[in-house]
């Protein structure tokens, strides 16, 4: 866990501070990569960043697994579509409305998964008392997300096991190990990923990654999603390079990309991607001894093609 970063005439980062139970481990480096999803280190180093839209960020979601499923009955029912059908919605609405069950949100994501007899279960809506989103940079909201998670788990589960077919004596696998978190802190790059980047697919000469994933914003009742159909958006190399500071590249989520922009950037299989990326540029500039704003987006782009990433 970093706690603090390393910073040589307050605008070169040196590397980090970490925690250990012996006590502060500093760890030197000739350059730093920011993965850990909220631009902790950005913000340590007082470099730009910026939280959602005017603060406002998508819902974290308590994502758990139910064991003891039939799954071949409950596909046969229910269909291989994991966004459950609208009979599934109303059922949950109706269930809500007669004070039977208090599950926030209707339209769920159920998933075989490789393992016998087990669903992913995408469906917990976790926002705080006071009705915003949770945003789990705040010590409060993360506390508040742990627990209501958990409820809303419990809630689910046993709405699946009296109502769902093939579910009839599931039981709960496990949680993860804490609540899944979407959205908090992104860096500010020298370029911003934009929404309309995203929804009109545009390709970039420095373009380091590429996604054809929906705009998928979890807030509000019910998420939103906007296709991108047959078609694909880069990411380009400058939303990897704070605006300032040097010695520091993100990965991830964190990347500096607008708020519906990072509703679809900030995937899975995409931020395979960036960490692909940024560790050949880290690797890049200490060898050639450039700063992060210095090497070409276009070469690096190259390199990645050489290892096979197929960025025509
Ligand atoms: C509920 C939910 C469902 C999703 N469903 C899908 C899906 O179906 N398909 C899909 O492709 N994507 C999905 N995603 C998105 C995807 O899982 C994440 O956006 C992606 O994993 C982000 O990766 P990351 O490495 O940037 O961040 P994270 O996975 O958040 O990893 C950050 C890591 O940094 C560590 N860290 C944080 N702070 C520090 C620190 N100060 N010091 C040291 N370490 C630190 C954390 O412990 C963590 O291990 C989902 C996300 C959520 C929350």
């Amino acid at each position: 866990m970093a706690t603090s970063v390393m910073l040589e005439g307050g605008e070169r980062i040196d590397g980090a501070v970490v925690f250990t139970k012996e006590g502060p481990l500093q760890i030197r480096a000739k350059f730093t990569v920011d993965a850990s999803g909220d631009a902790d280190l950005v913000a340590m180093a007082g470099f730009p960043s910026f939280i959602g839209q005017n603060g406002k960020v998508q819902n974290p979601t308590m994502i758990f697994r139910l064991m003891g499923v039939d799954v071949d009955r409950f596909v046969e029912r229910y269909g291989k579509d994991t966004i459950m059908p609208n009979e599934i919605s109303e059922l949950i609405q109706e269930k809500n409305a007669g004070n039977e069950y208090q599950l926030p949100r209707a339209k769920i994501w159920l998933f075989p998964t490789t393992r016998p007899n087990e669903l992913l279960c995408n469906c917990t809506r976790i926002v705080g008392k006071d009705g915003r989103e949770l945003n789990v940079l705040f010590a409060k909201d993360f506390t508040e997300a742990e627990i209501e998670g958990r409820k809303q788990m419990r809630e689910y589960a046993r709405f699946f096991r009296d109502n769902l077919v093939g579910c009839e004596t599931s039981v709960v696998n496990d949680t993860g190990v804490q609540v899944g978190v979407r959205q908090t802190r992104q860096a500010k790059g020298v370029a911003m990923l934009t929404n309309t980047n995203v929804t009109q697919g545009t390709k970039f000469k420095d373009g380091i990654a590429r996604s054809p994933w929906p705009i998928e914003l979890h807030a509000g009742a019910k998420p939103k999603v906007e296709w991108l159909l047959n078609d694909f958006y880069e990411v380009p190399y400058g939303c990897f390079v704070p605006e300032t500071g040097e010695g520091l590249l993100v990965a991830g989520r964190c990347l500096s990309a607008e708020h519906e922009a990072v509703a679809s950037a900030r995937v899975t299989a995409q931020c395979f991607s960036y960490g692909h990326a940024i560790g050949h540029a880290a690797n890049l500039c200490v060898r050639n001894g450039m700063a992060a704003r210095t090497l070409s987006g276009a070469d690096l782009r190259e390199v990645l093609n050489r290892d096979g990433a197929r960025l025509a």
